[in-house]
């Protein structure tokens, strides 16, 4: 259930209301709005009587939840959700372009290229320490040593960091090392993993599956929420279809979709989406016509010899065009670009 409130709601009041559902062995989501507060009622809504709620005279109405997902939807938190990560907010007026080699594989190589990203602007670095990948001879990332670095580099530079966590025994050390984590595409609904980043104090970038319909989707954010972490961040990386000429097929239609039924910010992931760069620049623009909040885009400084993706990440000098591109198509959708 949905009790709606006017913006004049007091404190007071809130948590008399809050006691109420708390009492009855249930779940509240808060949501403060600019011109409603919101208090979304999660769990066996029998234990609660909607009279009783709606007796209370600060009360507008009582509504039930229509959506399956509760805190994810846009039912529940009319407002758009904007994730604060060391002072870069995503899911506000500006996109985000987050970038950075796929993987980390040494100090110096990712030095070299956080600095030449930290030149152009960019604020929020992404590098892999923990890698999936299909093949176990395939490099599997340096693993700690490899947070280490990305902690290191991240100081250093001022470049705020983001990694892939993988196994819920390493969200814990994951998390201390980096200022944002990130859920891929094989482990969407790897409940288990969800609900660890759930109970952690960082935001969380969840990437779709390979083959999640959004509202599978939505229930993996929904676990995350469920344990306290509210800051989720949605990154559409391409779903598998039977087309062989790119890795994936980049779902654009699923932002706007996802804008309309969810608060979550939504970015995306052009690289792994396509698979090779050719396609990355018109994607990525793609992206930020349709409602992107943000990108998250590949770039190393040597690809051809990187130990993963080689043929999806751009070149610094071939980011630094686009990433001029991407101010003036923000514009012309009435947001700014970081
Ligand atoms: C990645 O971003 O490094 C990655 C492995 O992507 P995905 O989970 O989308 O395959
Ligand atoms: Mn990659």
């Amino acid at each position: 259930m949905i009790v709606v409130m006017g913006k004049g709601v007091t404190e007071e009041q809130l948590d008399h209301l809050t006691g109420l559902i708390k009492k009855a062995g249930l779940k509240v989501h808060v949501s403060p709005g600019t011109t409603k507060t919101i208090v979304g009622i999660i769990g066996d809504e029998s234990k609660i009587e909607k009279d009783v709620l709606e007796s209370l005279d600060f009360v507008e109405k009582v509504m039930p939840i229509q959506k399956p997902y509760r805190r994810a939807s846009r039912e529940v938190h009319p407002d758009n959700t904007i994730v604060d990560v060391k002072g870069v907010k995503i899911g506000g007026n500006d996109v985000v372009v987050i970038a950075g080699p796929c993987s980390v594989e040494s100090e110096e190589q990712l030095y070299g290229i956080g600095s030449r990203l930290k030149k152009m602007g960019i604020k929020v670095m992404r590098a892999s320490a923990y890698k999936p990948r299909t093949s176990p001879y395939a490099f599997q990332g340096l693993g700690v040593k490899g947070l280490r670095i990305i902690q290191k580099v991240g100081k250093e530079l001022g470049l705020v960091t983001e990694t892939e966590v993988m196994d819920t025994r390493s969200v814990e050390e994951v998390a201390k090392h980096v200022d944002m984590l990130r859920v891929g595409a094989r482990n969407t609904q790897n409940f288990d993993l969800l609900k660890e980043v759930g109970k952690v104090d960082k935001p969380v970038i969840l990437k779709n599956g390979i083959s999640t319909t959004v509202e599978e989707w939505l229930f993996a954010a929904e676990y995350i929420m469920n344990e306290g972490n509210n800051n989720v961040i949605l990154c559409e990386r391409g779903i598998r279809t039977f087309e062989p000429m790119t890795r994936n097929t980049l779902n654009l239609s699923v932002i706007p979709i996802l804008k309309d039924v969810t608060h979550l910010p939504v970015i995306v992931d052009p690289c792994h989406a396509a698979g090779k760069r050719g396609p990355v620049p018109a994607l990525s623009k793609a992206s930020i016509a349709v409602g992107a909040d943000g990108l998250l885009i590949e770039v190393h400084n040597d690809p051809e010899h990187a130990l993963s993706d080689q043929s999806q990440q751009l070149r610094p000098e071939e980011f630094e065009k686009l990433y001029a591109q991407l101010r003036g198509v923000a514009k012309a959708v009435g947001r700014g670009l970081i």
